[in-house]
């Protein structure tokens, strides 16, 4: 255990911020860095038939130890950072014994993490804090996913009287940007089961997601001069102002939560002659989900009515709910839940609003909720992680290959 601290400091230290615009997999050059060591780091602590593909995806295998058949899982991270905040020349700070005060992050650029705004952090009063040094992002999400997969992965190799089937392990570039799973493999992954280790907070196991869509507003204008333009002009800009009249103010990002879905729009662009929406849906119910589609295309059928063949509507889904994947074998939650009550941590089981990597995969076939990884504040200068989670993770990670060869026939 004593290498986890290590060995995450190593990775955040390698840039892998991913790039939404790229066409290539890797979407970055630099993930290649930060996959090359692993490679090389799983090779070392005597993991079998490790493989990286040309798109860097990383599998790897512990081999049973017993001599009954038992399921082979999995588990997943990703290596790549967000795209929404720098994580160029990560500088981590390691408080050790938090003293539950304010942590300063940056004295020049008076950059504060203080338990009155984040109040997570007195869960932690006493432990052991990495944070950043105010400038960048810290990459907990998801390094400490990958530390604590490999650090379990030598704990296993390091004390055999632990019983446990095959276990595969994978590590994919490109889940911030939503291309995680695209090219993983599953087939060759070999496992009946997953688990993606990239949760926020320790105790989170999450087996719902949103499903979600992105849609697209295109108006046709036509322009006319002003001071003549009375039954001529076709103004893009009015038009799209009304198609967001319609949507439900209520239901926005910044007025909901739990279970409660949305529309986002994020962007508009406009002219006389043409104006653009752009807006994602999101919502658990599938019911609701698809009625949220229906609305758009109700609102663009009556303007087209109104003002003719000038709108048009495209609407893509992007991923679904993988409760339906998960429920049918919801053993697999109830492992990870009874995992972590056998360590003494309380189960926080709560749908995620976004989506995961395993939400997917679960689609492709390879069911896959989602445990805590033990961080906080993703995505920005604010990110931080105990590195007692960090710890608890690891035990997680190595009870559910225990509780798996036991339970499971
Ligand atoms: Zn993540």
């Amino acid at each position: 255990m004593e290498k986890l601290l290590p060995r995450f400091l190593e990775y955040v230290a390698i840039d892998t911020q991913s790039d939404p615009y790229s066409k290539t997999t890797p979407s970055t050059k630099n993930q290649w860095d930060l996959a090359k060591k692993i490679v090389l780091e799983l090779h070392q602590i005597g993991m079998q038939e490790v493989s990286i593909d040309e798109h860097a995806y990383i599998m790897a295998i512990l081999p049973s130890n017993i001599d009954k058949k038992v399921p082979t899982i999995g588990f997943i991270s990703h290596m790549d950072t967000s795209p929404d905040f720098t994580g160029k020349n990560v500088k981590p700070q390691v408080i050790k014994d938090y003293d539950g005060k304010d942590i300063v992050l940056n004295k020049r650029k008076k950059v504060v993490l203080s338990p009155d705004y984040f109040e997570d952090l007195l869960q932690y009063k006493g432990q052991t804090i990495i944070t950043t040094d105010g400038t960048t992002l810290l990459g907990a999400d998801d390094k400490a996913g990958i530390a604590e997969i490999i650090t379990a992965m030598e704990y296993l190799v390091n004390n055999p009287e632990i019983k446990h089937g095959d276990i595969r392990i994978a590590f994919t570039p490109d889940e911030e940007i939503g291309e995680g799973a695209h090219k993983f493999d599953v087939k060759k992954f070999g496992a009946q089961w997953a688990y993606t280790m990239d949760g926020s907070q320790i105790g989170e196991l999450e087996f719902e997601n949103f499903n979600a869509a992105s849609a697209k507003i295109t108006i046709e204008g036509k322009s006319v001069h002003p001071g003549y333009a009375k039954d001529k002009m076709i103004n893009a800009i009015g038009i799209a102002n009304e198609f967001l009249s319609f949507l439900p103010v209520t239901e926005i990002p910044e007025k909901t939560t739990g279970m409660e879905g949305f529309f986002h729009v994020h962007h508009i662009k406009g002219e006389i002659e043409k104006a653009e929406i752009e807006l994602i849906i999101r919502d658990h119910d599938k019911e609701h989900f698809e009625a949220r589609k229906e609305l758009l295309q109700d609102i663009s059928d009556k303007l087209q009515k109104k003002y003719g063949d000038f709108i048009q509507l495209e609407i893509k889904d992007q991923y679904k709910n993988m409760r339906e994947k998960i429920e049918p074998v919801f053993h697999i939650v109830e492992i990870a839940q009874e995992a972590m009550e056998s360590l003494g941590i309380e189960p926080i089981i709560k749908p995620i609003r976004g989506g995961t990597d395993g939400s997917q995969l679960s689609f492709m076939g390879l069911p896959c909720p989602n445990i805590f990884a033990g961080g906080h504040n993703f995505h920005g200068k604010y990110e931080y992680v105990p590195l007692e989670s960090m710890e608890k993770a690891v035990m997680v990670i190595v009870k559910i290959c225990e509780l798996t060869a036991i339970q499971i026939k």
